[in-house]
């Protein structure tokens, strides 16, 4: 079922060593974050300078040559190849951003002339500058970059052209040129915020408990309590210590190591577990806004005077969630509660598989007390049959969580009659502040026939296409 294990291959440890001049085919790549090494063999990454790599056979740590020729490991999401139209490193530009996200931050943000730089995803292979105006009333503005067939320059009005695309941003930056308002500054969001490594470095996925130092707690769940901390004293994660006899130790300490390799940008990362002492200890990346239930309830007011954020954390599931499918990694137990919320809005899914581990039948049968039964399919209720569609059912009900921002659903009625209404086909209605176009997709999420449903991949197209005017009906 997993994809991971028999792809992933070990190294031996390697200290930073001098090297000669790389061949000239190698993969050149600039570091958009800085990194600091924590393990010795791990290379320093300086933001804006470029690296050459010399070997990428595993997926996470890239073994990376510096300009000095020194020699070690990188996380490989802190850098992007160098490419032809030289963005990489510009503050302003951001390869992977969905139109809703882009719309979020910059209205998060609101500042007359906030914009970025993104790949759209309408069209592939062109640019778009995404702006924030203010005023007749706060709108994003999309604009494709073109160029022109003759010469190859860049324009968004076609009367200034610029040979490169930073030139083009430098002048709207200091005229309008034809655009709702001038260019200012990006997103305070896109410059600071580095991602989460893979693991604290190349093979470490094994934590022993002195590296840890244990803070405030942040909760309490099915497996016991969780808290904030820090790893060799510098960097916050989230630790949770494993309530002893609430999990199959073993069978989840095999897993782990290969769930450690899982990595998205709206996965909640784990780091590594702490085991060779009880209770267990699995350590995550820290996310400070806590689960999103309760954050839709006590933030929800705020977010839904504008619905794209709404959008746009849906929007961030979905992401994470067809990675899990594409990794053929089922869920299960996806819901609003199972989702952590970051900085900026920045939502990760988190918990995935670990119920497969759960020792408390009131939690696993599904005739438990403590069974998710309101975010169960048919099929589930029915046969416990799990799937990466039983997720997708689940979706669309976090998809009304966000909706009604943190409601419970099917309010008031009980788990008896809750499983006759799924049986019989009776969905929840579209929450009140829900646009169609959304509500459409929820419905997609419950069709009784698990093949009738859409993949999370579909789901991600349909979620980008809701138009500003789903908005207005
Ligand atoms: P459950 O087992 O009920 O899913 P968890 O044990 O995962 O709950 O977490 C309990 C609570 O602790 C969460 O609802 C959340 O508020 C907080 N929490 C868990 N993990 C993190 C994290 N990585 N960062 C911040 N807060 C967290």
């Amino acid at each position: 079922m997993f994809a991971y294990r028999n792809r992933y291959r070990y190294y031996k440890y390697t200290q930073p060593q001098q090297l000669p001049a790389p061949p000239p085919a190698a993969k050149v790549v600039v570091a958009v974050y800085d990194y600091e090494p924590s393990q010795p063999g791990d290379l320093e990454l300086k933001k804006g300078e470029e690296y050459t790599i010399t070997d990428n056979s595993r997926t996470h740590w890239w073994k990376a040559l510096n300009r000095e020729g020194v020699q070690g490991f990188i996380p490989s999401n802190f850098v992007q190849e160098k490419t032809e139209k030289g963005l990489i490193g510009e503050g302003w530009y951001c390869k992977d951003m969905s139109r809703q996200r882009a719309e979020a931050l910059l209205k998060q943000e609101d500042r007359e002339g906030c914009f970025l730089v993104r790949d759209s995803t309408a069209s592939p292979g062109t640019l778009t500058v995404s702006v924030l105006c203010k005023t007749p009333q706060t709108t994003v503005r999309h604009y494709h970059i073109k160029q022109n067939p003759r010469d190859s320059k860049y324009f968004l009005s076609e009367k200034y052209t610029f040979p490169t695309i930073p030139e083009l941003i430098n002048y709207h930056q200091h005229n309008g040129g034809g655009l709702v308002t001038r260019l200012r500054l990006p997103p305070a969001a896109l410059t600071g915020y580095a991602p989460a490594t893979l693991g604290f470095s190349q093979d470490k996925w094994e934590i022993s408990s002195t590296e840890l130092t244990l803070m405030k707690p942040l909760g309490s769940g099915q497996f016991g309590v969780v808290r904030l901390g820090k790893f060799q004293g510098r960097m916050l994660v989230a630790v949770k210590t494993m309530r002893e006899g609430s999990m199959c130790e073993d069978d989840f300490i095999e897993e782990a190591k290969t769930m450690t390799k899982l990595q998205h940008p709206n996965l909640v990362q784990l780091y590594g577990v702490c085991f060779k002492e009880r209770p267990i200890q699995i350590v995550t990346e820290y996310m400070c806004n806590g689960n999103m239930s309760s954050y839709l309830r006590s933030k929800g007011r705020e977010l839904a005077e504008d619905r794209s954020p709404l959008v746009d954390m849906c929007q961030q599931v979905c992401s994470g969630m067809e990675y899990l499918e594409r990794s053929q990694f089922i869920h299960r137990d996806l819901a609003a509660r199972n989702c952590l919320v970051g900085e900026h809005n920045i939502v990760k899914v988190s918990d995935f598989g670990l119920s497969r581990y759960v020792l408390d039948d009131e939690y696993t049968s599904s005739t438990g007390s403590k069974f998710p039964i309101k975010w169960a399919s048919p099929e589930v209720l029915e046969f416990s049959r799990f799937s990466s569609k039983s997720d997708i059912w689940a979706f669309g009900i976090l998809m009304w969580e966000v909706f009604t921002l943190g409601k419970t659903p099917y309010p008031n009625l009980n788990t008896t009659d809750v499983v006759r209404q799924v049986t019989h086909g009776k969905h929840l209605d579209r929450p009140q502040r829900c646009p169609h176009g959304v509500y459409r997709i929820m419905k997609q999420c419950w069709e009784k026939d698990p093949m009738r449903r859409p993949t999370f991949k579909d789901l991600q197209g349909q979620i980008e296409d809701i138009q500003e005017k789903d908005y207005c009906e």
